[in-house]
Order: C-alpha cells, then structure tokens, then sequence
C-alpha cells in the first residue's frame, strides 16, 4: 500500500511526486509512456534535440512570479538563458518589442504608442497586482476567472492595435474572446512581462531533474504502465494492481472518466462533455550552418505563426535549429494520404510566413520534422493543446475542483485551474492543500 499513486509523469505528476515525496509520503508514479516527461518529453532526430511543450518560462527572476517554485523543486540552476525581450510582436509587417519589467513593458510600449502611455500603465500594474498574488493560496480566485480577458483589454486599452499587439504574444492560450477569462491571460501573459527565460538544454531536462528527486526521496516511477481503471483506493494496468491511501491523477479528465468505477454517469458525462482547446501543428527545422542568425526571444506573426529559436551551441551565433508553430482548429482525424499533404502544407505556410522575418529561410532548412494534434494525442492522450477550455461565462463547470466525487481521487494538471509549467505546477498546490491542508503546504513551500 502506497501513501499516494500519481497518475502521469508529465511536469505535473512529477511536481506533486516530489512535494509528497519530499514531506515523508511514499509515493508511486505510472507514467503510460516508456519515459517520463509528458508534454516535455521533447525527441531528437539524428542526434538533435527538438522541445515539443516548452520552448520558454516566464517570470523566473529573483521574487518572480515562477522563481519561488522553481526554487523549491530545485530547478533554478539549470542553464537558463535570459531573453532579450518577453516576445516580438509583428503585425502586418510592422515590429513591436515586448521590454521585460513592469515599468520597461509600460514605457516602451508607450513609445510605440504614445496616447496609451496611461492605460499601459493601467494594464500593467492591473497584471502585476493578478500575479504578485500567486503565492495566495487561499484566495478566491473565482472572481478573477468570472471576469473577461476581452472586456478587461477593452476597458484599459482603447488602441484596437495595441490590443492586438497584447493578445499576439506567443500562443500561449487560446485566445477567444468570447470565453478567455481575465485570470487565465493575466496568469499567462504576466510571467513574460516580468523576464522570460530558455534553457539552454533540452526541456526534458525539467522533468529528468524532477524524476531524480523523486527516486532520491524513496519515490518509484514506473513507465509503460497505462492505468486502465481506477476503483477507490485502486488503480490497476492490465493485470497489476496498486493499492494507496490517495490517487492523484494528472491525465485528461475526459480520458480518465471512462476508467472510474464508482462514480455517478451524471459528473462523468458532464467532464466527458467539456469543450477541450485547440490542437498545436509544429514544424522543427534543422538549418544549415551560417545562414539564419540565433535571436534571443520569441517571435509572433500576425497571430498565426510562432518562431522559437534553440540556443545554439557555436560561438557564431547562428541559429541550428528553430521551431515554428501554429495554432489550428482542426485536423485530420486519422493519418491518411490527406493527413500527410495537410502536414506538408502546413509546414511550408509556417516557412512562408517565418520568412518574411527571417530572410533565406527556406534555403537554410536542410531537414523539416512535424508534429500535429495526432502527434500529441499519440504521446499524451490528448490532441487538445491546452487542455478543458475555461469559460468565464461558466466557471463553475469549466474550472474544475481537484477533488472527484470519488474519496481520495484528485485532479491535477493542464486540465484544472491553468495550463503551462506555472500554471501546473499551482494546480499541484490547490490539490495538495486540499489533501494535507493549507498551513501544511504553506510550511513545506515555506510561504
Ligand atoms: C506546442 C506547445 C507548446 C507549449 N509551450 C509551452 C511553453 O513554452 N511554456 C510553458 O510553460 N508551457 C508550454 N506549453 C504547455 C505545457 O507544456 C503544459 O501545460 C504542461 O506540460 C502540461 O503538463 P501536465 O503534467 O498537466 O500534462 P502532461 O505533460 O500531458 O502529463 C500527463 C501525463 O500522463 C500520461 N498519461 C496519460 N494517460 C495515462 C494513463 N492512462 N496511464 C498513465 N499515464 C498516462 C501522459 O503520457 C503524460 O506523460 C505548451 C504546450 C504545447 C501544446
């Protein structure tokens, strides 16, 4: 018998398993995959790394936003590497760079547009205000979620531009302005107005960091073990069977519904049935040597297209590798010639558009790899890129609570609360100050 069995390696599962595990529990986790590192996994083609979900943090400087998480989870001294700028914005055709530091964001993008000077400065203290509360853990952040993002930029932001610019960098969220609430694109685009980071290393290395700790505190991770059903206090593959006091899951809820026993069709239909984000298409491309300068930052075009540049590993500067990626709505469903010549096209739009800022890309790319929402829901059991998509016009279903209807079956994860590393790694927090109470997590993050 387990004190707690964590369903999922990804950065989530393995979060959770390194505070557990760190506070005296033993802990078991069962990743479905035959490593560790979910969305983080990354994969490498003839000896070169590509990241697949993490491409870059944000807010990690000293009393940032991440930083303190980062610490506890000894993750800070990895090789991160400060970017120059949070993003570059290009919309038709014109450059907008983002400045880090709340101040630095408001004043340069002031001189970009001068009139808005006031409702920049608005924007941003309203953003630092959102996320210098983090640390919170028991406020009620339901308020924030029941606000709009769309009205919040309409109210403070009267430049139809500028706004445009706001909501362009990265694609970090969905950004639908009939759904996003206020609190997910402040926790989301605030991080990277404080400092943005890369690591110079591939961004497995994040989870490998994780898992180590994890085996050291007397944890086990066991991978190519996919659960399969969950009953309470159980959780069996095919014919094995581990028994623990809490189960904590990190995988799709609506992947999950189907394996619990013991719990009413109404809550499981109701998770069954949420509208799940957008699926992600990414293009990786190894360049020759010497032809695509490396620059320190991301790059947005027109909303549509996402350039993240690797550190490269000559004193030159040149770029070697690059990933360029595009938010898409919908795909082919199974891997068909269709699906193949989708791929194809998408990929040589992405090169099209990355090289009206990169000139002499499409010569420079010597080999192109893909990855589309099938490729995520192969790996991950999701093809969705963000997982439930939150509605500040219905927070209570779209918000999940980490406890289940099921005793000691929790939810972390993309799906709960908010996406990305920052965003993961406070669902853990929510679900774990439930499980042991406040003041206990409150202790062991020393807050
Ligand atoms: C293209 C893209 C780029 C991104 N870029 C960034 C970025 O730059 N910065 C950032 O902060 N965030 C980024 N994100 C978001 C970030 O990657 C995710 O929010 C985060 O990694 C999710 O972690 P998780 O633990 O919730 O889920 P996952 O990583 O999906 O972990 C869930 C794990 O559960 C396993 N699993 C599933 N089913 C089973 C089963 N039945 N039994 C056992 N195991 C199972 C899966 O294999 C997986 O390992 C990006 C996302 C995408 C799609």
């Amino acid at each position: 018998m387990y004190d707690a069995i964590v369903i999922g390696a990804g950065v989530s599962g393995l979060m959770c398993a390194n505070i557990m595990s760190r506070m005296g529990a033993h802990v078991l986790v069962l990743e479905k995959e035959p490593k560790t590192g979910g969305m983080l996994q990354g994969f490498s083609r003839g000896g070169t790394a590509f990241d697949t979900g993490l491409h870059y943090v944000g807010g990690l400087g000293p009393g940032e936003s991440l930083e303190w998480i980062f610490r506890y989870h000894n993750l800070t001294g990895l090789p991160w590497k400060k970017l120059d700028y949070g993003e570059e914005v290009i919309i038709n055709g014109k450059s907008y760079l983002i400045p880090c530091g709340y101040d630095n964001f408001a004043m340069g993008m002031a001189e970009y547009f001068p009139h808005q000077r006031e409702n920049l400065k608005r924007f941003a203290s309203e953003l630092k205000s959102v996320s210098g509360g983090i640390r919170d853990l028991e406020k009620d952040r339901l308020p924030l979620y029941e606000r709009s993002a769309a009205e919040f930029l309409s109210e403070t932001i009267s430049n139809e531009t500028l706004r445009k610019v706001l909501t362009s960098m990265g694609p970090r969220m969905e950004m639908r302005s009939e759904s996003l609430p206020f609190y997910e694109y402040a926790m989301i685009t605030a991080p990277f107005i404080e400092s943005a980071w890369r690591l110079d290393a591939p961004s497995h290395t994040i989870t490998d960091v994780l898992a180590k700790q994890v085996t050291e505190n007397g944890g086990e991770i066991k991978c190519g073990v996919g659960v399969d059903c969950i009953t309470q206090n159980e959780v069996r593959s095919k014919d094995q069977i581990f028994k623990a006091e809490e189960i904590i899951s990190s995988i799709p809820p609506a992947n999950m519904m189907p394996m619990v026993k013991q719990m009413r069709d109404i809550y499981k239909k109701r998770i069954v049935s949420l509208p799940q984000t957008g699926g992600m298409f990414t293009a990786y491309l190894l360049l020759s040597p010497g032809m695509i300068p490396y620059v320190n930052h991301n790059i947005s075009i027109d909303n549509k297209v996402f350039i993240h540049f690797n550190v490269p590993d000559n004193q030159q500067n040149w770029a070697t590798t690059l990933e360029i990626m595009m938010p898409v709505d919908e795909w082919p469903q199974t891997r068909s010639d269709d699906y193949f010549s989708w791929k194809a096209d998408l990929a040589g739009q992405a090169i099209a558009i990355a090289q009206t800022r990169l000139p002499g890309l499409s010569r420079a790319v010597k080999e192109i790899y893909t990855s589309s929402p099938l490729t995520w829901q192969r790996y991950t059991g999701s093809a969705s890129a963000f997982g439930i998509r939150k509605d500040y016009r219905s927070v209570l279903t779209t918000v999940l609570s980490p406890r289940t209807p099921l005793p000691h079956l929790w939810l972390i994860g993309q799906s709960i609360g908010l996406h990305g590393v920052l965003g993961v790694s406070m669902t853990v927090l929510n679900t774990l100050s439930q499980i042991y109470g406040l003041e206990t997590i409150r202790k062991e993050l020393s807050l």
